[in-house]
């Protein structure tokens, strides 16, 4: 692609000798009669040209015409929008899949209502059939359960409905689930069962487990849950892949990939059925897989640039709503807890080392001021003792990076370290985040979108789905506006910390594909660049922010090819 863009002057030299008949030049699509945000390049254009996979022209709708020929398919936007195609930073693509595939509980209003819906699933269920969900918080209840035991519901209610099949529901957070009576039967789960090391079997008041499984205690149960098969993960896959091109994903990171899964993303790729550029972080937990990669390399852009394997995904710490945060200082609403690390940090700084010497990239979850300082401790001791291996240019990222001491915020720019953040769980979370950190805290350090970008740093954008649905707009909408998908504040929370719209677009295209090495390929409509594009049914620039959220994709184009359409 950078020979391309270096060519493309001789190209035009060419077509400046031979005319708009050669057929060379004919485009694939030209594109015009609407707003046209570029994001690099001159900001704005009145209509592009493609070529096979790749942007011939941008600029006037008059020289753009000239690349039409008979076979050319000319959009006309008739005043809608176009951008360049998004890109979703961090997400978890086999989870949005089985989420599909799964009883989705994200939208339930109450404990009654997600055992409702699974009590529903149950009656098209073969009895011992397992049931499983996900995305329930009670926090976005309307009313809480009667039984209640530390802010969680227990299972009761649900064991009593559907006492015929195991069900297992994680909850939104991925740090927690709840399992009925019938599968911690099956996991041989009681009030004599062990606690794990790094998390906890919640136990009722007469000693039994309430369903509530936290941190590593999942796995307890989750073991018990017969593995997925490589059928249903292609089912899940393309499930998934149809949910991004619906809402206008073109790449996506992947926060943790097994061997499977990359198998899975091969033979897709190689059949020319992924379409998506899918760029994939190796589940760091996974030593043979990291053993193989450090040895064999880093692959890139595979199957006509449809699939990238160089970065290795690993865990400082747990979430903050659990208290799984690390934090330099004790919680405001617990005192003595400062939450903890996931993974001895001698192990992470281990891999850290390995991977920069093998040349990938390192994306390290981090949420607490505490976590995100070790990171960048970690991240600052490796550049300075492998200077004789280091690749030029690591781009290590920061995943969440939601709490910094303010210290630590500079450093970010400073080390080169991208902050991979979330703007939609500052909205979902901010409401009940500051019980975690107090109001200092709050306003001093977390979701620090406009400081870090004042440092210097480039943030890539995304949803953390299937955390959050995939859909980037309430995203863009919470980054411009601090507000919850409520409204609510209306000035927003910590208004200085708001992005422009240009530096929302960009984190979500140009610094995105910039976290992915990507940025002379993708992220913005440039001439030589893939096209990767989309329309959208309003000018998101520029219309009122409440009415971000209802944005609609009409189109989306992954390298010259359309992989969606709804237009009229
Ligand atoms: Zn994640």
């Amino acid at each position: 692609m950078k020979f391309l863009s270096k060519i493309l002057p001789i190209v035009f030299l060419a077509y400046a000798c031979s005319g708009p008949g050669d057929s060379r030049l004919a485009a694939d699509h030209v594109i015009y009669g609407g707003p046209i945000y570029t994001v690099g390049g001159e900001g704005t254009a009145e209509a592009v040209a493609i070529k096979a996979d790749t942007i011939l022209f941008v600029g006037s709708k008059s020289d753009a015409m000239s690349f039409v020929s008979d076979a050319s398919n000319v959009i006309d936007l008739e005043g809608k929008t176009l951008i360049p195609g998004l890109v979703e930073g961090h997400a978890h693509i086999m989870g949005v899949g089985y989420n599909l595939l799964n009883v989705d509980l994200r939208e339930a209003k109450s404990y009654n209502e997600v055992v409702a819906m699974v009590e529903e699933r149950a009656k098209n269920t073969p009895k011992g059939e397992w049931i499983l969900g996900r995305g329930w918080h009670q926090d976005k209840w309307d009313e809480q359960p009667e039984s209640m035991m530390k802010g969680f519901p227990t299972h009761d209610l649900l064991s009593e409905r559907v006492p015929d099949h195991p069900v297992w529901l994680r909850h939104a957070s991925g740090h927690a689930a709840l399992g009925n009576a019938k599968a911690m039967e099956l996991a041989s789960i009681d009030g004599n069962s062990p606690q794990p090391d790094g998390g906890e079997i919640f136990m009722g008041l007469n000693n039994q487990p309430t369903g509530i499984f936290n941190e590593t205690a999942q796995g307890l149960v989750g073991s018990a849950i017969p593995q997925n098969t490589m059928e249903s993960d292609r089912r899940a896959l393309k499930l998934a892949l149809q949910e991004c091109f619906k809402n206008g994903i073109v790449a996506l990171h992947n926060a943790g990939s097994g061997p499977n899964n990359i198998k899975l993303f091969k033979e897709l790729a190689q059949k020319d059925e992924l379409d998506l550029r899918l760029y994939v972080m190796l589940n760091g937990r996974d030593e043979e897989l990291l053993d193989e990669y450090f040895s064999k390399g880093i692959e890139e852009n595979l199957y006509n640039n449809q699939l990238t394997v160089r970065s290795v995904k690993l865990y400082a710490d747990g979430a903050l709503g659990s208290r799984g945060a690390w934090l330099l200082k004790e919680y405001h609403d617990a005192p003595g807890v400062h939450g903890h690390n996931v993974m001895k940090m001698e192990a992470i700084e281990e891999i850290t080392a390995r991977a920069y010497k093998a040349g990938f990239q390192v994306c390290i979850h981090a949420i607490g001021d505490r976590a995100n300082r070790e990171v960048l401790d970690i991240y600052e001791r490796t550049f300075k003792l492998y200077p004789e291996d280091a690749p030029k240019d690591p781009r290590f990222r920061v995943e969440h990076a939601q709490h910094f001491h303010p210290d630590d915020i500079p450093r970010f720019s400073e080390l080169g370290v991208i902050p991979a953040m979330q703007a939609i769980h500052m909205s979902s979370d901010r409401p009940w985040a500051i019980d975690r950190l107090g109001k200092e805290r709050i306003e001093w350090g977390a979701y620090m979108w406009q400081d870090l970008l004042q440092s210097g740093a480039r943030i890539v954008n995304g949803t953390d789905a299937p955390v959050e649905p995939i859909n980037p707009f309430p995203s863009f909408y919470a980054s411009v506006s601090r507000r919850t998908l409520k409204g609510t504040p209306e000035g927003g929370y910590e208004p200085l910390q708001k992005m422009t719209r240009e530096q929302a677009l960009r984190s979500y295209t140009l610094d995105g594909a910039y976290g992915a090495f990507l940025e002379e390929e993708t992220g913005s409509i440039e001439v030589g660049k893939w096209a990767d594009l989309v329309i959208i049914d309003r000018d998101i620039m520029t219309i009122d922010e409440d009415e971000i959220l209802s944005t609609n994709v009409l189109l989306t184009m992954i390298g010259g090819e359309i992989v969606y359409q709804n237009m009229e």
